[in-house]
């Protein structure tokens, strides 16, 4: 038996948590930490015997779900074998070569080549880098601006911090980063004029754009970056023609376009990339969750032809490539990566999420759309959310305090099923592993209903 009391101790002491309120978590408000101590498939248990569906694989990534041998035991034959070697000066493994021979022939738009870093944050950080080198490279040294979305999320560096379109990443901590610039939300529930298409407000959030674009002058913005789902900023999908319009301002100003995949890659939206589904067509591409399904760091920004092609013609005038990690391409990594592209290929998750991924959407739908308090429910694959309002009619929201959202995620937690509360809003998140079946859908969704039934009787 572990001593849940002595690790709670140990932890409240030393560990500084992310998005956890300091003080509360300090004084034992808000009582001792989870103590996680395994997981199954699509369930994760507590020290205290507990046991929780995952309905957001972790932070989105454990999309082969928990407790898969393979991954297990090519990570294990890696750190036996060779559990390091660095990647500089033309370095490599057998894993990493046969992993990036993979991603380079799967990624969307045209890859060239991958640099591997050990998150999503960091991965974004070198787009960025990347972004400003090729423009140096190719004589066009004032095209530094990057524009990302508002409610869009990067990661929480300092570039990648201030690409996060969320004020509460960048209070007090002296971001957005100058040259980092925000364009409005692809959120058509609570952007769109009454009456106004889906159509029609892509049509204005790229006409918002160009004029973004045009304002500070075409030859300063180097890259436009976003999720093809808003993942963090409330599980968008894009409203119709989107990305089309979009795609067209920036081909017509020679902007680069960045597809934040860390959530979307790997099968999570019903295809293989969110780009392939929404016909985009990157530059630069960011994956990471999914890539190893969170069983170990890695992440990789993903080099297309045109900028790669520059880097390369460049190399004679500028010298050796000077961006690295001692852990890009880690061996362990690269070996995890590889066990779970192929559970990934083997299982055809993209498929999996495709179809449970629609059972998922009518089930929401059905139980949910009726609800008084229920604004909208949305989604695409095995993302999903519900948006809660205190009036559907007005789209009034609730007040803050009353922490409608929080409180109907911590009910279902209550009941053993994990959904996340989102930022912005009362929103409840759902992200399962992509191996979940139909039944288990069903029962995420009725562990939610309940909760939000609970949360409804307190309110009324
Ligand atoms: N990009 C997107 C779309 C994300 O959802 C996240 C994390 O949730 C990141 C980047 C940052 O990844 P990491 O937390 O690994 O730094």
């Amino acid at each position: 038996m572990i001593d849940i009391k002595t690790i709670a101790e140990k932890d409240r002491l030393s560990v500084l948590h992310p998005f956890t309120q300091l003080r509360e978590f300090a004084s034992g408000k808000i009582g001792d930490p989870t103590v996680v101590t395994g997981g199954q498939g699509i369930r994760i248990q507590d020290a205290e015997g507990r046991s929780y569906i995952d309905g957001f694989a972790g932070l989105y990534c454990v999309n082969i779900g928990y407790g898969r041998t393979e991954v297990a035991e090519a990570i294990a034959r890696q750190a036996y074998n060779l559990a390091y070697y660095h990647t500089y000066a033309a370095h490599t493994t057998e894993e990493l070569a046969t992993l990036s021979d993979r991603l380079v022939r799967m990624a969307p738009g045209k890859p060239s080549k991958v640099f591997y870093g050990m998150s999503g944050s960091d991965a974004n950080e070198t787009q960025a880098k990347l972004v400003w080198y090729y423009n140096n490279l190719r004589g066009h040294p004032k095209r530094k601006k990057i524009i990302s979305r508002e409610r869009g999320y990067h990661g929480c560096s300092v570039i990648s911090g201030s690409m996060t379109g969320m004020s509460f990443y960048h209070d007090h901590m002296d971001l957005p980063f100058p040259g980092i610039l925000h364009t409005g939300t692809p959120h058509h529930y609570w952007g769109a004029e009454p009456g106004e298409t889906e159509e029609a407000f892509s049509r204005r959030r790229a006409a918002e754009l160009e004029e973004l674009i045009v304002r500070e002058g075409p030859e300063t913005v180097g890259a436009f970056i976003a999720e093809p789902v808003l993942g963090t900023g409330g599980i968008t999908p894009p409203p119709a023609g989107y990305w089309r319009e979009i795609q067209d301002v920036l081909k017509r100003y020679d902007v680069l376009l960045i597809a934040d995949e860390v959530i979307c890659g790997f099968g999570r939206t019903g295809a293989d990339f969110g780009s392939t589904l929404y016909g985009m067509e990157p530059d630069l591409v960011t994956v990471a969750k999914g890539l190893t399904s969170g069983y170990v760091p890695l992440s990789g920004a993903i080099v297309g032809e045109k900028v790669y092609s520059v880097m390369e013609e460049a190399a004679d005038r500028v010298g050796a490539f000077s961006h690295g990690y001692t852990y890009s391409g880690h061996p362990i990594a690269a070996a995890a990566a590889n066990a779970v592209i192929d559970i990934f290929e083997k299982e055809r998750l993209s498929d999996r999420a495709r179809t449970v991924g629609a059972h998922f959407h009518k089930q929401l739908k059905q139980k949910f759309a009726q609800l008084e308090i229920v604004g909208e429910v949305r989604g695409v694959g095995l993302l999903g959310a519900i948006e809660f309002v205190a009036d559907r009619q007005t789209k009034r929201r609730f007040d803050p305090e009353l922490k409608v959202g929080a409180r109907i995620s911590k009910a279902a937690r209550d009941r053993g099923l994990i959904a996340r509360a989102m930022p912005h809003g009362d929103i409840l998140g759902f992200a399962p592993p992509l191996v979940l079946s139909e039944a288990e859908v069903d029962e995420i969704v009725d562990l939610a209903y309940r909760a939000t039934k609970q949360v409804m009787d307190e309110l009324a």
